[in-house]
């Protein structure tokens, strides 16, 4: 397995957040949160601060050829769709580095969800991020619709916690030709799923449907493909596995396919040819592709951040070898938690009754269907914050989802096989103690 690149990230100490129970108080903590917000790189932290040095000595000059660094503003995004494409798997005209993330989905929502009379559903998976749950609900009314019959939602079946692929191809061959929509999230925020984008995708377009996808959790996480699997829209935000920094600047895919002049809708400046933006002329005329949605002018300084981190991933040879790094560091955390003496295999917790501590793991046992996110359920009331402050003492950073899911994600940018270790070990020990 390659070496991690830690020693290019900051990973606050056990001081500095409180680890309270650690020994070794100013060694790094066990970082298991960068599904939820990724760490500040180095280069992000340099990136950054040279932009603020631009923006301290050369003012409104910064925006053109006079940035002391060569990345003036007007132009900063063209360092950023290269990397954004191929992350994503896309042609450099398909993506755009702009806005954020839920305002990019209402975006993309104005320009591809066109219902009818006839076809007029959206089809996501029950409990998608809240946010975009919100999203479709409120794009349903925009509409003048009733969001309780536009939104369809697929649940698991009774005493799973993820979605069978078969089920969801059974719904579309079954509802499409009333959907206008099929939108899903590459890899699920809560159960870690990850699911077949590419077979999902065509199963929709195969019933005339449009087919999206919100890539919060799967960008930076697992291989994408998007232009190959014939993906009508996604958007992502930058500051969970892409570790851009909090509410930093989003990105957009449109599969070029899509070249009609109704797209895009809602039109702003940053969307204009550059060649006569400044120009200031009176009618909009859009950059062919993702970039025409394009509204304001991009926040530098977390497109600065966005950069930094991009060319660690660059550094690392982007998604393939990490993606094999990935697996490894994700199947032995996976290993190491089946080992405890408190686990369950989810058959059981399904139908559990008994109130000794206990946990089962929801996420998918098949790398091919999960990222680096493992998802833990614990199985009595009330033991789940427990187990998350004691983990919090011990500097393991998890991430809490009430009532009882804890999520652990060893990024493989940053995370490594000690980061599993120490995280099964400490976790352990907390349980030991409750019993
Ligand atoms: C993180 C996340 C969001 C957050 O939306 P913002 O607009 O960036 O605040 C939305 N949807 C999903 C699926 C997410 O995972």
């Amino acid at each position: 397995m390659s070496v991690p690149l830690s020693s290019e990230f900051s990973i606050p100490t056990h001081r500095q957040i409180g680890a309270t129970d650690h020994p070794d108080q100013d060694g790094p903590c066990t970082y298991l949160c960068g599904n939820s917000l990724g760490p500040l790189s180095k280069r992000s932290n340099t990136l950054v601060q040279e932009e603020l040095n631009a923006w301290s000595t050369r003012a409104v000059n910064g925006h053109f050829s006079t940035h002391p660094y060569g990345r003036g503003w007007a132009e900063f995004a063209d360092h950023i769709t290269p990397l954004f494409a191929e992350i994503v798997g896309a042609h450099e005209k398909e993506v755009a580095c702009m806005g954020t993330l839920t305002a990019n989905l209402h975006l993309m929502m104005d320009s591809f969800y066109k219902p009818t009379a006839e076809r007029y559903k959206i089809l996501c998976e029950a409990k998608a991020f809240p946010s975009d749950q919100y999203a479709f609900a409120s794009q349903a009314v925009a509409h003048g619709l009733d969001p309780a019959n536009v939104v369809l939602e697929i649940s698991p079946r009774p005493g799973e916690y993820t979605l069978r692929e078969q089920d969801i191809l059974d719904t579309i061959a079954r509802e499409g030709a009333s959907i206008a929509l099929v939108i899903f999230s590459g890899v699920q925020y809560y159960s870690g799923q990850w699911f077949p984008i590419k077979t999902i995708t065509r199963a929709a377009q195969e019933q005339g449907c449009i087919c999206g996808w919100d890539l919060a959790h799967a960008v930076g996480n697992v291989p994408l493909a998007l232009h190959d699997w014939n993906v009508d829209f996604a958007v992502w935000c930058t500051y969970k596995y892409l570790n851009a920094g909090p509410g930093s600047i989003a990105g957009l895919y449109v599969h070029e396919k899509w070249k009609e002049t109704e797209l895009p809708k809602f039109a702003g400046w940053w969307g204009h040819d550059p060649v006569t933006r400044f120009d200031m002329p009176p009618k909009f005329s859009p950059i062919e592709g993702a970039q025409g949605f394009q509204q304001s002018n991009p926040s530098i300084l977390s497109s600065a951040a966005l950069l930094g981190s991009l060319q660690v991933f660059k550094d690392a040879g982007m998604m393939q070898p990490l993606r094999e790094r990935s697996i490894v560091l994700t199947g032995t955390l996976e290993k190491l938690l089946q080992q405890s003496k408190y686990f369950v295999p989810t058959e059981e917790a399904a139908v559990w009754q008994s109130t000794r501590p206990a946990f089962t793991v929801i996420t998918p046992a098949d790398p091919a269907s999960r990222g680096a996110q493992l998802s833990l359920l614990f199985l009595s009331d009330g033991l789940m914050p427990r187990i998350h402050d004691g983990l919090a003492r011990l500097g393991v950073i998890g991430d809490e989802r009430k009532p009882d899911v804890i999520r652990l994600a060893p990024a493989p940018l940053f995370n490594s096989l000690k980061d599993c270790e120490q995280a099964a070990a400490f976790l352990e020990r907390i349980f030991d103690s409750l019993a």
